[in-house]
């Protein structure tokens, strides 16, 4: 295996990639091997000012570009994006950990997700609305809320990125994103490609630096607008506060913790599969990973010996090798979050039937997990995972399983498996969740609305409600007479 180049990172301010003001650097590390790939430009507040600078700029620009000329250009960035598939994946892999296929899936869905927005921003209409004075025209105009500041995690460095970036593009926005220094010379690759599109100058800029310094400075300045955030609830809480006092719109992606319930007329072999494999996608660093699995007593043990099954079957190892099915964590605070998760259900009563431990010693590599008869006091039944770890509990009665779906303060993704057009009917009332996926692994596609109830946050990142998030509504009323 010869291992790919990976990048050094800039920032971007004005249209142009540069080092920070102060010339400072953040080291990125490569979580299969725990050593130092590359650096990453630290901004300070110097570099924070320009970017504002540029970004009141870029929004003025942009807001004034016809939407089919918007749409070109991002339609031209997607483009872009599918011609340095490879080499993108590469770089998220080195940065992140994931396989290189799953690193090339979230590289092309970026690009499909482009598209979406892209054709989507050209049907944000107003209305006229009939007058009482036939001398008065009554319109409602549709206008871009203004420059966005947002905010994105490592898990998935890309797609968190595109969804904000396109959602502000198409409406008119600037935005500038604080992307993730863990993970940071995939999102800029991203970028790039809308610069090289042709995007103007300050309608995306890019920094990372300090996530409390930056949302710090940023949320309260009054050249932004508005505020997106995907990441942790105890930190979007803080977030969301600090723009209330400011008084700015905000979108939350925030943390969950899927129940899974598989109902006794389930087709186990397709729940296995389908949920089996999406908890270990990204090595279960996904917030809408499948994480309390609700197993109806009478299929059980036949649904957990299939799991376990599946999940020894992994591969797990550097995501550049060919054939790794499972990365390793990517950073080391994930690592013993999961030994803490472990060693707190066991204490409880849990059993491990799969993994449990850490593999090897370097590089953050956790073996996919799988736990039973965990008591709802564990940690893991109750703060979210994050990690290659799947809880399993019985129960007799749906309604049980409905009351422990609901009973956490998280609403993000649920999953469901029954054959029952009843059962199904009942829990897609029932559960309290922004997104269910029935028989079916999570499917997220940017035409379908993305984003939680509860703890899980505000705001949507799919569908039409993701655009609507980042535009206002205006009022005309004009006396012709
Ligand atoms: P964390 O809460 O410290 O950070 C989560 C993200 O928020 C990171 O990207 C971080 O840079 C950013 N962040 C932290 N403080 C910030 C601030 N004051 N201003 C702006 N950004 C800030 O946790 P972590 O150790 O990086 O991740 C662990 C937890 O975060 C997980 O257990 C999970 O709950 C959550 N998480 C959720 C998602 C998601 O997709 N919803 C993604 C990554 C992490």
């Amino acid at each position: 295996m010869t291992t790919p180049t990976y990048p050094s990172t800039q920032l971007l301010i004005d249209g142009q990639w540069c080092d920070a003001a102060d010339g400072r650097t953040l080291a990125v590390m490569n979580p299969s091997t725990g050593t130092e790939v590359g650096r990453v430009a630290h901004a300070g507040i110097a570099d924070l000012d320009r970017a504002l600078a540029a970004t009141q700029k870029g929004f003025a620009t942009w807001r004034a570009t016809p939407a089919i000329e918007r749409a070109k250009l991002m339609r031209a960035a997607a483009a872009l994006v599918r011609e340095r598939v490879d080499a993108i994946a590469a770089v998220m892999t080195q940065e992140q950990g994931k396989p290189l296929a799953e690193a090339k899936a979230e590289a092309l869905s970026a690009a499909d997700i482009i598209e979406w927005f892209a054709d989507e921003g050209r049907r944000i209409y107003g209305r006229l609305v009939p007058p009482r004075n036939m001398a008065v025209q009554q319109q409602v105009l549709k206008e871009p809320v203004g420059p966005v500041a947002a905010f994105t995690p490592w898990n998935f460095p890309i797609n968190q990125v595109v969804r904000k970036v396109c959602a502000a593009l198409s409406t008119g926005c600037s935005i500038i994103v604080k992307a993730p220094e863990e993970t940071p010379a995939s999102p800029s690759a991203l970028i790039k490609a809308f610069v090289d599109a042709g995007v103007p100058a300050g309608v995306i800029g890019l920094v990372y630096g300090n996530p409390a310094e930056i949302s710090g400075y940023l949320i309260p300045h009054p050249v932004i607008r508005k505020i997106t955030f995907t990441g942790s609830t105890p930190v979007g809480k803080q977030l969301a506060a600090m723009a209330g006092q400011h008084m700015k719109r905000v979108t939350m992606e925030l943390g969950g913790h899927a129940p899974v319930i598989v109902a006794e007329d389930a087709d186990i072999a397709q729940a296995v599969k389908a949920a089996g494999a999406a908890k270990f996608r990204n090595a279960g660093q996904v917030c809408i990973a499948p994480t309390r699995f609700l197993v109806q007593n009478s299929i059980r043990e036949a649904f957990v010996k299939a799991l376990v099954a599946q999940t020894q079957a992994l591969k797990v190892g550097d995501g550049l090798t060919q054939g790794t099915t499972m990365g390793p964590l990517a950073n080391p605070r994930r690592l013993t979050a999961m030994q803490q998760f472990t060693e707190d259900a066991v204490k409880q009563g849990a059993k491990v039937v799969a993994g449990g431990e850490r593999i090897g010693s370097s590089g953050n590599f956790f073996a996919p997990t799988v736990l039973t008869e965990v008591p709802l006091t564990a940690k893991v039944f109750n703060d979210e995972p994050f990690g290659p770890m799947a809880a399993v509990r019985g129960f007799d009665t749906l309604d049980e399983a409905i009351a422990e779906s609901n009973r956490l303060p998280y609403g993000l993704a649920g999953y469901a498996y029954s054959q029952s057009i009843k059962t199904i009917h009942q829990l897609a009332q029932r559960v309290e969740v922004g997104m269910l996926w029935v028989n079916q692994p999570a499917m997220p596609v940017p035409e379908m609305p993305f984003g939680g109830v509860k703890d899980s946050g505000y705001g949507s990142e799919g569908g039409p409600e993701a655009l609507e998030a980042y535009i206002v509504t205006k009022t005309v009323s004009i006396n012709c007479g």
